[in-house]
């Protein structure tokens, strides 16, 4: 019998499926579309790996993810963490407390630098007087697309089978094993880890578990920018709305989108097109507070899964214990080497994180009013 089997290979079920082989587990992957596929969470250049958050519980995990970051660098050979720094630009009266950030990063001893006048730090930052900019020099860029890749040829080097274009259809415990019906047949194994990210909650709802999750569909967008932005640090705007952008990585652009502008969809029904609408706010946040901004020159599409908290998932489905759930909630490709091993060692029967857990309140209180501005 198969020992782990993974349901959905984008970052978090590719984690898992390295993390487990490199155990030794025996391991069966299954993704509904082909792999590296751009329909879910975890394609396109780059995500954001950073150790400012806003409790000292998040900061403390994010010591584990740049330490798996390395172990898959050391594992694969290829060089994936791009180290550029970091910014969070607080602007008067910022819908997030610098304060939850600086006390997070106190708590764990992390050195950062308060700047008060960030265009002359940064000349190519242009925002509101008053601006506060954070900065932490270890904030850098992880490749999505071939941090996942990368992940899928280690897995499959040590045995593991990854079966794309194959959709799991129903969960099915049992007392010594689970059985996975698909649509190539049917799958036992000793476990099974579900990453399913937006079509989460349709596979765990027969086990008698109702996840609230709002998926939404976020655009990116690459704008022409002149050369001095090859040297600007990561940002993160902290006000409401709340956007995000990269220095130039490989292309004379900047990668930016607001967080959490998009529609609500579902992973099955999605438009896919271009947002003119979260175009205009985006190009017009950009031209407010940065100089040199050109023309838009690509926009991709992605999905958020959201949880009410937006805390993650990394839990056991109660009463299904070979049933393991891992949910990045729309901010985990940072976290996703560590979240393979997280998840591999909770199907193993380690113990879970309260703040993770499914049966908490973010998950279970009908009434939780969501709170995905962090
Ligand atoms: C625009 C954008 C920017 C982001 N920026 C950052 C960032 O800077 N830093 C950061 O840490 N995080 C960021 N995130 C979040 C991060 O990308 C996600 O949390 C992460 O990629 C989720 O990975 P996943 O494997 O859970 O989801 P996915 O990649 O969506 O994988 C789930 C997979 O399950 C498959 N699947 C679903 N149902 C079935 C089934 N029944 N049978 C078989 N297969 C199935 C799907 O096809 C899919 O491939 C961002 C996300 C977006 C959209």
């Amino acid at each position: 019998m198969t020992d782990l089997a993974i349901v959905g290979l984008g970052s978090m079920g590719s984690a898992t499926a390295w993390a487990a082989t490199r155990q030794g587990l025996s391991v069966v992957g299954f993704e509904q579309f082909e792999l590296g596929h751009e329909r879910g969470a975890s394609h396109d250049t780059s995500r954001i790996l950073r150790h400012s958050y806003h409790t000292p519980h998040y900061v403390g995990l994010t010591f584990h993810a740049y330490d798996a970051w390395e172990r898959l660098e050391a594992d694969s050979g290829v060089h994936l963490v791009t180290r550029t720094g970091g910014v969070d630009l607080f602007p008067p009266n910022a819908a997030i407390d610098m304060s939850t950030y600086t006390s997070s990063l106190d708590a764990h001893a992390i050195p950062y630098e308060l700047i008060d006048d960030v265009h002359a730090r940064w000349p190519v930052f242009t925002p509101p007087e008053g601006t506060i900019g954070l900065y932490q020099e270890r904030s850098s860029i992880v490749p999505a697309a071939l941090g996942t890749a990368t992940m899928q040829r280690l897995a499959r080097e040590r045995g593991a089978q990854l079966r794309d274009r194959t959709r799991v259809e129903a969960i099915l415990p049992g007392p010594d094993s689970v059985t996975l019906v698909t649509s190539a047949g049917t799958y036992s194994a000793d476990r099974v880890v579900v990453t399913a990210d937006a079509w989460t909650a349709e596979l765990i709802r027969p086990l008698g578990w109702d996840i609230p999750l709002t998926v939404t569909e976020e655009q990116i967008t690459y704008v022409d920018v002149p050369t001095d932005y090859f040297d600007i640090p990561l940002w993160i705007w902290m006000d409401d709305p709340s956007f995000y952008g990269f220095p130039c990585y490989g292309e004379p652009t900047m990668k930016a989108a607001e967080d959490c502008g998009g529609p609500v969809v579902t992973g099955d029904h999605r438009s896919g097109e271009l947002d003119a609408a979260m175009l205009d706010r985006l190009m017009g946040f950009l031209r407010s507070n940065f100089a040199g901004i050109g023309e838009p020159v690509r926009s991709k599409r992605c999905l958020y899964t959201l949880t009410a908290d937006r805390d993650f998932v990394l839990s056991p489905v109660p009463g299904h214990e070979r049933v393991t759930v891992g949910l990045g909630a729309a901010h985990g490709f940072k976290f996703a080497p560590a979240f393979g091993e997280m998840l591999t060692a909770l199907a193993l029967g380690e113990t879970t994180d309260p703040v993770f857990a499914l049966d908490r309140p973010g998950i279970t209180d009908p009434n939780y009013a969501p709170a995905w501005l962090v």
